[in-house]
């Protein structure tokens, strides 16, 4: 059984007094699902913070990204060991943003997931190809050169400790989601993926997210699907209530 995953990435979003009161709020309305992993990803700067406030209540806390050195002369960055101190159990890596504007690649991507498996955090790996390769039918390379550079040399006993979260680019933050059926489509795809490249069980055991302009009104279509087990959740994790609802999905 894969446990569901919600999360939410924040983004540059939320100085410390709303992320007060978003998670004051939230607490409340999330704190009789104990089925669901919840998780929130604020910015570096209010980590602390919001950890005081989850304290107790069974959510999780992410970085947003972190370096794959634990200490050194590396100016800007933070690294697995700060973002454990600081109460994280999770870390978003590769996501498309940093792909595109802070020019991440596949192989920095990898060394990331590795330095943060080390660091006993659970890296939340992103995937996903953007408009241009879809329409030219590259979806399946796309995904395929991705999963295989970000998770070279890492040893099946530590992939099935992470989280992959498909996300379409051309469906970030445009309103646009991927169907239902295009979604569970990559998902499929994915896990055969991880059948060739470990095995079935490790397959069965990974979850796989998808991301992409989720919303209180689709989560229940996308979560309905076999392979999706969750969802990483931009723009409407920003709101206490319809982050609420989304991980309330089954009801
Ligand atoms: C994201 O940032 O990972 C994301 C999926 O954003 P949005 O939900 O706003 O599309």
């Amino acid at each position: 059984m894969r446990k569901p995953v919600i999360a939410g990435n924040w983004k540059l979003f939320k100085t410390s007094g709303e992320a007060v009161d978003f998670v004051t709020e939230l607490v409340p309305l999330v704190k009789d699902i104990i089925d669901v992993e919840i998780v929130i990803a604020p910015a570096f700067t209010v980590l602390a913070t919001v950890q005081k406030k989850l304290e107790g209540s069974g959510l999780h806390l992410a970085g947003q990204d972190c370096f794959w050195e634990n200490e050194g002369a590396y100016t800007g960055e933070v690294s697995p060991l700060m973002l454990s101190d600081a109460g994280c159990s999770h870390v978003i890596i590769g996501h498309s943003e940093r792909r595109l504007y802070f020019g991440e690649t596949d192989d920095t991507v990898n060394k990331k997931l590795k330095a943060a498996l080390k660091g006993g955090l659970t890296p939340i790996f992103c995937i996903g190809e953007t408009l241009e390769e879809r329409e030219a039918g590259d979806t399946f390379n796309v995904l395929r050169t991705q999963i295989a550079g970000g998770l070279k040399g890492i040893p099946a006993g530590n992939v099935n400790r992470m989280v992959i979260a498909y996300e379409p680019v051309w469906a970030i933050g445009t309103g646009k989601t991927a169907s239902d059926g295009q979604a569970q489509e990559a998902h499929k795809f994915m896990r055969g993926l991880l059948s060739e490249f470990y095995d079935w069980t490790i397959a069965e055991e990974t979850r796989i997210l998808y991301g992409g302009s989720v919303k209180p009104e689709n989560i229940k279509g996308l979560m309905a699907q076999p392979d999706i087990d969750g969802a990483l959740v931009g723009g409407a994790s920003l709101k206490a209530e319809s982050f609420a609802s989304i991980v309330r999905f089954k009801q």
